[in-house]
């Protein structure tokens, strides 16, 4: 590898949340000398916190995605392609076949999504958790007059914990708004005990209440075990009939970590809770491919937030190190998540997740204030990180 006054190279895997954030910060921080790699399998950047508006019709997919390719502009050196292996002791990746080196890896592959794990469910039910998905929800939704809209959580563990909640309550804005609302059932089956769970009983406490008072039939621990046209059966033998069945989907660790060295017994890469430093020197993990335990027995939510929070740590200590300088920045395990309730207001929980011996989290009320501030981070992404 070379030196420490020669250029070094930095390759970030992922061209999500974290993996632009944390090329965006590397490139702005690092002299010129040093070479700034992001690697993903697709071309786009495609921003999932927006995807609920897509399936509200509040937002066309070409407004949620950018091209990749505008961040070379800024001097990030962007690779196209499937990264097949990671050799996280040599720091080694093989994208299309060629070999890329790097002196540091920031691994930032997000999680592949476990549909396949509930049968029926991706051929029957439709989902906003994709940008197509979304993107068929809006008129599957708008097409409704009259029926039953069953929504269910396949599984305690996905991404974003507030999106299930807020999709709900978006479809029963939606419906109100056409004015069928009276003639359309909405129930919500979540696998997990609560809403939100990992911020706290008060928060989910907070969240029913707001399900409830819109008239949503909300069923915790109801785990969903497999989908028929219009009847899903549930793990209680208890089976719930729907016209339209809409799911967040269950996740696992990306296949080329769970195929690497980086992986846990439980498929996700562990890292220190503080840097997101891996066990191998100058490897590096962030976002929803890190499991990051909490004292009280649940993993740190996979959200955006934090994916962006641990990119500006890892990036500042990667430049740090480059610079001969001592590292400092560490993750707080503070964030906030927006929780969007429709009428164009949103609730936001924020609080501190690394909290002893239990995060705390506080959920602000609904308020137009809260859904513009959602309204101009999403504009901060698409038209400063990209
Ligand atoms: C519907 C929905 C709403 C959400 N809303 C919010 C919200 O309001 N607030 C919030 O904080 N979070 C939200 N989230 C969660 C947030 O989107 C994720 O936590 C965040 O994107 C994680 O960032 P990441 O960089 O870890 O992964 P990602 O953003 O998923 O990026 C991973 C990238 O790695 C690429 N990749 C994976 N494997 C390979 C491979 N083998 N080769 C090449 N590339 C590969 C993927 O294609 C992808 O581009 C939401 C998620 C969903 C689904």
């Amino acid at each position: 590898m070379a030196g420490a006054d020669s250029g070094q190279t930095v390759v970030v895997l992922g061209g999500g949340v974290g993996g632009v954030a944390a090329a965006n910060r590397l490139r702005r921080r690092l002299d010129r000398k040093h070479r700034v790699i992001l690697v993903n399998r697709e071309p786009e950047f495609s921003f999932a916190a927006s995807y609920l508006w897509v399936m509200t019709g509040q937002r066309r997919a070409s407004q949620v995605t950018k091209p990749l390719s505008s961040l070379e502009r800024r001097g990030i050196e962007v690779v196209i392609g499937d990264i097949e292996t990671i050799d996280a002791g040599n720091r080694t990746v093989s994208v299309n076949g060629e070999r890329i080196g790097a002196d540091y890896l920031v691994v930032s592959l997000g999680a592949d999504y476990a549909t396949d794990s509930i049968p029926g469910l991706s051929e029957v039910g439709r989902t906003f958790a994709t940008l197509a998905g979304a993107q068929q929800l809006e008129p599957a939704i708008d097409a409704i007059t009259r029926g039953r809209i069953l929504l269910v959580t396949a599984a305690p563990l996905y991404r974003c914990p507030a999106a299930p909640y807020e999709a709900a309550l978006l479809i029963d804005d939606m419906l109100r708004h056409n004015g069928v609302r009276a003639n359309v059932e909405i129930a919500l089956h979540s696998a997990e005990p609560g809403p939100m769970g990992v911020a706290g009983a008060n928060v989910s406490a907070a969240v029913t209440g707001i399900l409830a008072s819109r008239g949503i039939d909300y069923r915790p621990s109801h785990q969903i075990v497999s989908v028929e046209p219009g009847s899903a059966a549930f793990a209680d033998a208890q089976s719930e009939a729907f016209d339209l069945l809409v799911y967040m989907p269950p996740i696992r660790t990306p296949a080329v970590v769970g195929a690497s060295s980086l992986a846990s017994s439980a498929g996700w890469i562990e890292v220190d809770r503080r840097t997101l430093a891996t066990a191998f020197p100058g490897v590096y993990a962030i976002g929803d491919n890190i499991q990051l335990p909490l004292s009280m027995g649940k993993p740190l939510p996979r959200a955006g937030v934090f994916a962006h929070a641990q990119a500006l740590v890892v990036a500042d200590n990667i430049v740090a190190t480059i610079e001969g300088r001592v590292t400092a920045a560490t993750f707080d395990g503070r964030g906030g998540c927006f929780v969007e309730v429709g009428s164009g207001k949103a609730g936001f929980g924020t609080g501190d997740f690394y909290a002893e011996p239990s995060p705390q989290v506080t959920l602000r009320a609904p308020s137009r204030r809260h859904h513009l501030a959602k309204v101009a981070f999403e504009y901060n992404v698409m038209h400063r990180w990209l």
